[in-house]
């Protein structure tokens, strides 16, 4: 008979129950650490999956939830407002890149991507000349709802659910050398004027492998876009907040989406919360005597006064702490950490963007099933290190405040799990 390696009724995410080991209970959080039942301290060097940005537990983030749980629980979004909505709306246009003017609420990475697919195909349908195509690239990750799962790539995340999945057109990712093929592939399904908005991540793909490319890419692609009255939506639910050493990614490029998807670091990662903001004109695309141009879109926590009060006072950490020299020594540690892996024929690929280091194990089975995956995730587990390779990929996105010791005994133990894998192939 089959048998999960634990007795609990709790299922989770990306877990196979028959294989592997029973989850390990957490007590308590800190700083770039996450503690265990016996007192294990565990280094979270993929910051919880990319939302602890800070720290865990940062301070002032932890006050404003307990302050706003002494005035509010949860709101109905829907004619009532509240202030923390109402002054997180007004910093987050402040931050954005300058274009956007309005804010829509949500509470999941996934749902911020939803709204802005929607806003899209809402903004050409309100006009009277519908526009139904939405262009992706090649190896996006948007999220897990049928929706964001349709808009990325299509693999064994998502093989059982294809009959349920709507067809995208895929630009191919820009690799060294092909970023022009990605250009052409744009201008192309551009060409009919059908495509409503390419969906993007911008400068690194996260979920699709720590694929990195270059900000001249993107400024082409939103040339193309304004070209052929395409809108950009760029999804920013990873690479927002820090992680490519800019506050957001598109700032490298210098360009402003139609919509931008925000979630997970916006309130530093210590509760869920998510924003799509958008353009005046996408706004105004619904603003009408007519009711049926409303934007019909609502979830039951939209705007969660409590995760709102937590993102204000994460901004407030943003306007008044040296976040950005942390970025910076941050990605000087990697920068000089990586360094020997490069000549190092045991890895390919080795890269980094601001807080992101990835490296690919150089293994014979690559891709997210390959066996090098589960077997390294083993290792840094039994090391107290949090690591979770995308297959052979192995990646590092810990939080902010990680010292130089933590990051050592990570790299140690890559270079170590390398060996050990190697050994048993
Ligand atoms: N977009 C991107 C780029 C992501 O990396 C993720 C999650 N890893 C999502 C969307 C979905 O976010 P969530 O899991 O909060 O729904």
């Amino acid at each position: 008979m089959k048998r999960a390696q634990s007795n609990s009724p709790v299922w989770h995410p990306f877990h196979q129950h028959l294989l592997e080991p029973a989850p390990k209970k957490i007590i308590r959080t800190e700083g770039a650490h996450l503690v265990d039942e016996r007192g294990h301290s565990i280094f979270d060097a993929v910051s919880s999956w990319w939302v602890i940005t800070h720290r865990h537990r940062h301070p002032a983030i932890m006050n404003a939830i307990r302050e706003a749980t002494a005035r509010f629980d949860q709101i109905i979004f829907a004619e009532y407002t509240h202030e923390p909505a109402e002054a997180l709306a007004q910093g987050l246009i402040a931050l954005a890149p300058p274009g956007l003017a309005y804010v829509f609420f949500s509470d999941s990475g996934s749902t911020s991507v939803e709204v802005a697919l929607k806003m899209a195909l809402g903004f050409f349908h309100n006009q009277e000349r519908p526009r139904s195509r939405i262009a992706v690239l090649q190896h996006s990750y948007h999220g897990d709802t049928i929706g964001t799962m349709s808009a990325g790539a299509r693999g064994v995340f998502n093989a059982a659910y294809g009959s349920l999945l709507f067809e995208v057109d895929t630009l191919p990712f820009p690799a060294p050398g092909c970023e022009q093929k990605t250009l052409d592939a744009f201008e192309h399904f551009c060409r009919n004027d059908e495509v409503a908005a390419l969906l993007i991540e911008p400068l690194v793909l996260g979920a699709g492998g720590m694929r990195m490319y270059p900000a001249s890419v993107l400024v082409e692609l939103e040339r193309i876009a304004r070209h052929h009255g395409t809108l950009l939506i760029a999804d920013e639910v990873m690479t927002g907040w820090g992680r490519t050493g800019t506050l957001f990614a598109c700032e490298q490029a210098g360009i402003t989406p139609d919509m931008l998807c925000v979630s997970k670091g916006i309130t530093g990662g210590a509760l869920p919360l998510a924003a799509t903001l958008c353009t005046a004109a996408i706004y105004d695309a619904h603003l009408s005597a007519d009711r049926s141009r409303t934007f019909f879109h609502s979830s039951s926590y939209t705007a969660n006064p409590i995760a709102c009060a937590a993102a204000l006072a994460n901004l407030d950490v943003w306007r008044d702490e040296p976040v950005a020299s942390r970025l910076d020594a941050l990605q000087h540690l990697h920068r000089e950490r990586l360094a020997p892996f490069r000549s190092d024929r045991r890895f390919s690929n080795v890269r980094q963007l601001g807080t992101i280091a990835a490296l690919d194990l150089a293994v014979e089975t690559t891709g997210y099933l390959s066996e090098a995956g589960p077997a390294l995730r083993a290792f840094f587990r039994q090391r107290d290190l949090l690591i979770r390779p995308l297959g052979n990929v192995i990646y590092l996105m810990p939080p902010y405040c990680t010292t130089q010791s933590d990051l050592d005994r990570a790299y140690a133990a890559i270079d170590e799990a390398a060996d050990l894998i190697a050994a048993a192939a």
